[in-house]
C-alpha cells in the first residue's frame, strides 16, 4: 500500500479535519486561491506538490526508507536508522547473533556498537553505558497499566537473577521498566515475555509509547472514560440524532481529582480496589513476587499500574480486605501514606539515566521527609521530580515541581540543584506550573518548599501547631 493514501487529498484537508467544532476556517488569502493566468504552476502549487510527495520508498518489498534526495542534514539517530533497519534485529533474528558476541567485539565494530547503543531501543532495550555499562533497561508495553500476576512474577524472576543490579520501576506511563538485563540473556527474555503475553518491542524511540488511561477503567462506580450510553440516548431521539455538546460541557468542573490509594468500592457489588503507594515507583524482585501473590490470593490475579507510579489491586472481595490490609508488604507499600508522600513522583535520575543532571528518587524521599518535619499539610500536594529538562517526571503538571540542574553553593562548589515550579494542575482545570525559583541547591530545598506549602497550600508550621496544642 502506498503512503500516499495517508496524506490529505489537498493541502488544507488536514487543517480542516483538526479544527474544533464551531471554529470557522480562516478566510483563505485570495492569492492562494486565484486561478493561475497560464498553465505554468504557481509557486504555491509547486510547493504543495513537493509537500505532498511521499519522502519514503519501499526497499526489498519490506521496509520503508527515506528517499536519497531527503537524506541531507539528518540527525545522528536518523543516520543510524538508515545504516540498518532497527527492527531487523528482531524480525530477522539479528539479536540472537548480537547476544553471542562479547562486548569487546561489539565495541570494535561501528555497526554492532550502534546496535547496542541505538537500534536495540526499538526492541525496548536501553544500554546504560554511562551508569551500568553492559546492562540494559528493558521497557515493556503495558496498555493502560493493566497486568497480571503471572506477568509480574515473570518480570520478578528476570530481575531476581541479576541480584543487586536488578530492580524495576513503575513509570509515569503506567509501565514497567526492568533493570540490570545483560545482552546474552535477551533472546530468552524476549521469548519469556512472549510466553506470558508481554512485549518490549517498539517501546522506545520513534514508536507509539505506552498508552495511558484511568487505572480504574471498568471497576469505578463513578466511571463516565460514555459512547454506549450516548448511543442508547441517540436511538431514542427524534430522527435518531443527538447533537454533540461542546467539549467544555462534558466534564463536571467541580469534580475533584482523586488518588487511587486506600480501599474503595468498585462498581461491582461486593468488590473493592486497593491502591498501594510504591515510594517513587521503585520495586525489588521480592516485592514483585509478593505483589503477584497478593493479586492472586485476594484479587483476580490482576494488577494495575498508575501514572503516579503506584499499584492498584482490583477485584478484592470485601470480606478479604481486612486480611489484605494486614499483609506485611503493606507496611512498605502503604494504602495510607502521608499526605506529602501520596503525590510524590520521581523520574529515574542519575542512578541509571544517562541524561540525568541530578539524583532524583532518593533525593525526593529525603526532601519530603525533611519538609514533613517542618510543616503539616491539610491535603495531598503533588510534588514531582525530574532529573533533567526532558521532564519524564512531568514537573509542569505538579503542584510543586523540581527540575534538576547544577549550581554553585555559597562556597563556590558545583552542587546538584533544582529549578522549582509551582501551580501545575491536571484534570478539567488543567494548568501548567510556572517557574518559582531557579537553581536552588538540593541541600537548601526543604525550608523553601515548607514556605511554599505554607503560602500556597495552607500548611501549618510544626512549631505553631505544637504551640496551639
Ligand atoms: Fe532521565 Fe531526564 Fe527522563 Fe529523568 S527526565 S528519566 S533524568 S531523561
Amino acid at each position: 500500500a502506498s503512503l500516499q493514501r495517508f496524506l490529505p487529498p489537498y493541502p488544507h484537508a488536514a487543517a480542516s479535519r483538526c479544527r474544533p467544532p464551531g471554529v470557522r476556517a480562516r478566510p483563505v488569502q485570495s492569492s492562494t486561491v486565484s486561478a493561475p493566468s497560464s498553465s505554468t504552476p504557481t509557486a504555491n502549487e509547486a510547493m504543495s506538490a513537493e509537500r505532498l510527495e511521499p519522502r519514503v520508498e519501499q526497499r526489498e518489498g519490506r521496509y520503508w526508507v527515506l528517499k536519497e534526495k531527503y537524506r541531507t542534514g539528518l540527525n545522528p539517530q536518523e543516520k543510524v536508522k538508515l545504516g540498518k533497519e532497527p527492527m531487523s534485529l528482531f524480525m530477522e533474528g539479528g539479536i540472537k547473533e548480537l547476544a553471542k558476541m562479547p562486548m569487546e567485539e561489539i565495541e570494535a565494530d561501528k555497526l554492532s556498537k550502534e546496535d547496542i547503543d541505538v537500534r536495540l531501543k526499538w526492541l525496548g532495550l536501553f544500554h546504560r553505558r554511562k551508569h551500568q555499562y553492559g546492562r540494559f533497561m528493558m521497557r515493556l508495553k503495558l496498555p493502560n497499566g493493566v497486568t497480571t500476576s503471572e506477568q509480574t512474577r515473570y518480570l520478578a524472576s528476570v530481575i531476581e537473577a541479576y541480584g543487586k543490579e536488578g530492580c524495576a520501576d513503575v513509570t509515569t506511563r503506567q509501565n514497567w521498566q526492568i533493570r540490570g538485563v545483560t545482552l546474552p540473556d535477551v533472546p530468552a527474555i524476549l521469548d519469556g515475555l512472549n510466553a506470558v503475553g508481554l512485549t518490549s518491542l517498539q517501546s522506545g524511540m520513534d514508536n507509539v509509547r505506552n498508552p495511558v488511561g484511568n487505572p480504574l477503567a471498568g471497576i469505578d462506580p463513578d466511571e463516565i472514560g460514555m459512547e454506549a450510553f450516548r448511543s442508547e440516548v441517540e436511538k431514542r431521539m427524534p430522527n435518531g440524532v443527538l447533537e454533540r455538546a461542546a467539549p467544555d460541557d462534558l466534564i463536571d468542573k467541580k469534580w475533584q481529582r482523586r488518588d487511587y490509594l486506600g480501599v474503595h468500592p468498585q462498581k461491582q457489588e461486593g468488590m473493592s480496589y486497593v491502591g498501594l503507594h510504591v515510594p517513587v515507583g521503585r520495586v525489588q524482585a521480592a516485592d514483585m513476587f509478593e505483589l503477584a501473590r497478593l493479586a492472586d490470593e485476594y484479587g483476580s490475579g490482576e494488577l494495575r499500574l498508575t501514572v503516579e507510579q503506584n499499584i492498584v489491586i482490583p477485584n478484592v472481595k470485601n470480606e478479604k480486605v481486612e486480611a489484605l490490609l494486614a499483609e506485611p508488604l503493606l507496611q512498605k507499600f502503604s494504602p495510607q501514606p502521608s499526605l506529602l508522600l501520596k503525590g510524590l513522583v520521581a523520574c529515574t535520575g542519575n542512578q541509571f539515566c544517562g541524561q540525568a543532571i541530578i539524583e532524583t528518587k532518593q533525593r525526593a524521599l529525603l526532601v519530603t521527609s525533611q519538609v514533613e518535619k517542618l510543616v503539616s499539610v491539610p491535603r495531598a500536594v503533588r510534588m514531582h521530580w525530574t532529573g533533567c529538562p526532558n521532564s519524564c517526571g512531568q514537573v509542569q503538571v505538579a503542584d510543586i515541581g523540581f527540575m534538576g540542574c547544577l549550581t554553585k553553593d555559597s562556597t563556590g562548589k558545583i552542587v546538584e540543584a533544582a529549578d522549582i515550579f509551582v501551580g501545575g494542575r491536571v484534570g478539567s482545570d488543567s494548568h501548567l506550573a510556572g517557574a518559582y525559583k531557579k537553581s536552588v541547591p538540593c541541600d537548601e530545598l526543604a525550608p523553601i518548599v515548607a514556605d511554599i506549602l505554607v503560602e500556597r497550600f495552607g500548611a501549618v508550621r510544626r512549631e505553631r501547631e505544637e504551640d496551639e496544642e
